[in-house]
């Protein structure tokens, strides 16, 4: 398949996005022409940030396409946003500050639905890359709060599970709708050719 073929989306009902997903043991061929599909995909569909069970990949893998606004909130977000499209390779977090911040969060599995989530507003982020190198970087800014929704999607949890509680009943409601409607579809959304 071509390296710049979008894949399709899975959507919230999908089983995969409930699912841990498995760490990577080697960059393959096949691991890099994935990373490029899935940066086709995150761009086809206007996202800032895509995980590999949303493309039906239950591996520990997410890009991120954040825009490059001003020059970052730490130093950290400055040199990612620098690097952007990014690919990480089995992220974590190593550590974050107390302080949160709240941004309005939607999601490309989650079509439409958007709510505010409160997390740590710097973390401390490893990962490898895709030519295999360490990456070890405080990251703050809509880079980190992105992070955080990609890492969720590789421990299988979506955002509405951690909308603020005043938002909770409702992006229930909705998510609930959009759930039912999307089983007609088997979970699935594709890019018009
Ligand atoms: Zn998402």
């Amino acid at each position: 398949m071509k390296s710049s073929q979008p894949y399709s989306i899975h959507v919230i009902g999908d089983k995969i996005l409930r699912t841990p997903a498995a760490p990577i043991v080697e960059i393959t061929d096949e691991i890099r022409n994935m990373a490029q599909r899935m940066i086709a995909t995150m761009f086809a569909f206007n996202g800032i940030g895509l995980a590999a069970p949303q493309v039906g990949i239950s591996l520990r893998l997410v890009t991120l396409g954040v825009p490059a606004r001003g020059n970052g909130n730490t130093p950290g977000e400055a040199a990612l946003l620098a690097q952007m499209p990014l690919v990480l390779i089995n992220p974590r977090i190593i550590s974050h500050c107390e302080e949160t911040a709240m941004h309005e969060e939607g999601c490309l599995s989650v079509p439409n639905i958007y709510g505010h989530v409160e997390r740590p507003s710097v973390v401390l982020l490893e990962a490898l890359k895709l030519d295999g190198s360490r990456l070890v970087m405080e990251c703050g800014g809509l880079t980190a709060c992105c992070i955080q929704h990609e890492i969720d999607h590789l421990n299988g949890v979506l955002f509405v599970k951690k909308v603020i509680p005043d938002e909770q009943y409702e992006i229930r409601r909705k998510a609930d709708k959009l759930e039912q409607r999307y089983s007609a579809m088997n979970n699935h959304i594709r890019i018009n050719p």
